[in-house]
């Protein structure tokens, strides 16, 4: 080992522990430092990007005040920076007078460029640059078809990628610990923009919000969803009423738990299945971690799917597009039950149940016949785990413009709403003026009149718009 300064940016890696890119910093030398910067292209995006969701800021930047301990703890620390990270890393680096700078690889396009152009400059500059695979399991150049093509589909990529998994047998590395501070000299004027930013987010939903940030509640959250709800994830995991997910989505989208840690655990879990049911629920929630993947590597192959439909006839379709109606939705003021419950969840604590958006997603895609862009924009404003290449995925994969191989999936959200929500108990727990409903009423949403009590008729009546959007797609099809 060598004493020279090592400069390790976090991204989309917000812990110590199982940190790949800063396991491999710190083998090069224990005079380590982080640092994070607060980027004005994802902090406040312009126009025709999505603003950043409040719950998600809210996320991060306490993430980030518990990792500033962790670096702490570990003797030395984690630098916050605001400005362009192509100018600010550099600068930084300089000052410091770090030999080397290290960071984790990510898939999104904006991140990719910039990384290319952060490496450039700092390699100009005559300082090593050393990148790796941190945030998936498998990185995305390993997982190719029998043709050496990228995956477009899910199953055949999900027995590849669960054949190399289980090859490789992932394991977790441990945080750094024995870390040297920066001497005074070389220490840059303090500034902790966090304290502004954590006035200002905005989130009202903080308590509501069943995703925890920082990296120590990311770990509590995995094991008591590992001692309990995965062993039962088969079938809860379909019924928004119940608590039956891990709520992890925003911890592994901001990295303050890593993918191997999640395997690792459902491993852990395996050992101490005492039936098959049991078993089927840890490979179904294993699976789960595999669309994950599945969608980071269509955005690394395929970065044009950031910016439209996979399907190139999705571009000429004659979406109908209301103001109105898109901000019914978004409101949860639509006068369908389900619809309404899950949009209020979003709205209120940043987070909506699986199924839930899979049922507004076709609801504003096929039944409001809006385009699904107008969604996809909408949840990253609201979502506290807001993924370009999950919500895209999801966005992509409601509307039939995706990788997807169903031509047309329709949900009829009375149906939905029927098979996993029987009681109407998450209806009735963010639609509270429709709690004296009966059970039959709140599920198809015929609300006689009198039972409204000032909640809204429904926009639509689904048969009928079902039947318009597909005549519209008549119109497309290939
Ligand atoms: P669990 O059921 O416990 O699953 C474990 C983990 O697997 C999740 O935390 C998540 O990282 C991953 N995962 C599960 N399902 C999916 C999936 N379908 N696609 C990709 N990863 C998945 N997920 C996001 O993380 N961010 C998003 O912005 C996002 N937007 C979505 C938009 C739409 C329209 C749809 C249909 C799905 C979207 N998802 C998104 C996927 C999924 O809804 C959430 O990951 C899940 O609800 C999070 O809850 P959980 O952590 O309890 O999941």
């Amino acid at each position: 080992m060598t004493t020279s300064r090592v400069l390790f940016w976090h991204r989309r890696d917000l812990r110590l522990a199982d940190n790949l890119g800063l396991a491999a910093a710190a083998e090069i030398s224990p005079a380590l430092t982080g640092v994070y910067v607060l980027d004005p292209q994802l902090m406040d995006p312009p126009e025709h990007l999505p603003p950043m969701a409040p719950a998600r800021l809210w996320f991060l930047i306490e993430s980030l005040r518990e990792l500033q301990q962790r670096w702490r703890d570990a003797g030395s620390r984690l630098l916050v920076l605001e400005g362009d990270p192509v100018v600010q890393l550099p600068q930084l680096a300089e000052q410091i007078g770090a030999e080397t700078v290290v960071w984790n690889r990510d898939v999104e396009p904006y991140a990719r460029e910039r990384d290319r152009q952060v490496a450039q400059k700092l390699q100009a500059d005559g300082r090593k640059v050393l990148v790796d695979w941190d945030q998936l399991l498998i990185a995305p150049e390993l997982l190719k078809t029998g043709a050496g093509d990228p995956y477009r589909v899910y199953g055949p990529f999900l027995r590849n990628w669960r054949g190399q998994v289980l090859e490789k047998q992932p394991a977790t590395v441990p945080a750094p610990t024995g870390l040297v501070d920066l001497d005074s000299a070389q220490m840059p004027a303090a500034a902790d923009p966090l304290a502004a930013l954590l006035e200002s987010h905005g989130f009202e939903g903080a308590e509501l919000c069943p995703c925890r940030p920082g990296e120590a509640a990311a770990q509590q959250q995995l094991a008591a969803f590992s001692g309990g709800p995965l062993l039962g994830y088969e079938p809860d995991r379909n019924f928004p009423g119940m608590a039956g997910t891990s709520y992890l989505s925003a911890a592994l989208s901001v990295g303050t738990l890593s993918p191997r840690q999640a395997w690792c655990e459902a491993q852990r879990s395996r050992d101490q299945a005492r039936s098959e049911e049991q078993l089927h629920a840890i490979a179904v929630w294993e699976q789960e971690l595999c669309w994950r993947e599945f969608y980071q590597q269509a955005l690394f192959h395929f970065p044009e799917l950031a910016d439209g439909p996979y399907r190139e006839q999705w571009r000429r379709f004659p979406w109908e597009n209301s103001s109105d109606w898109f901000s019914s939705w978004k409101d949860g003021q639509t006068g369908m039950p389900i619809i309404d419950a899950a949009m209020r969840q979003l709205n209120q604590c940043g987070w909506m149940h699986n199924r839930c958006r899979m049922i507004v997603a076709s609801f504003l895609v096929k039944d409001l016949i809006c385009d699904w862009r107008w969604g996809e924009r909408a949840f990253m404003e609201l979502e506290v785990d807001g993924d370009l290449a999950a919500n895209n995925g999801g966005w992509q994969w409601s509307a039939s413009s995706g990788m997807d191989p169903k031509p047309l999936r329709i949900f009829n959200p009375a149906t939905q709403a029927s098979k996993f929500d029987a009681e109407g108990e998450y209806i009735r727990r963010w639609v509270p003026e429709l709690r004296h409903v009966n059970t039959r009423d709140l599920l198809s949403g015929e609300i006689p009149a009198l039972e409204r009590r000032g909640y809204p008729e429904p926009l639509i009546n689904h048969k009928a718009q079902q039947a318009k959007f597909k005549a519209l797609y008549a119109t497309i099809r290939p």
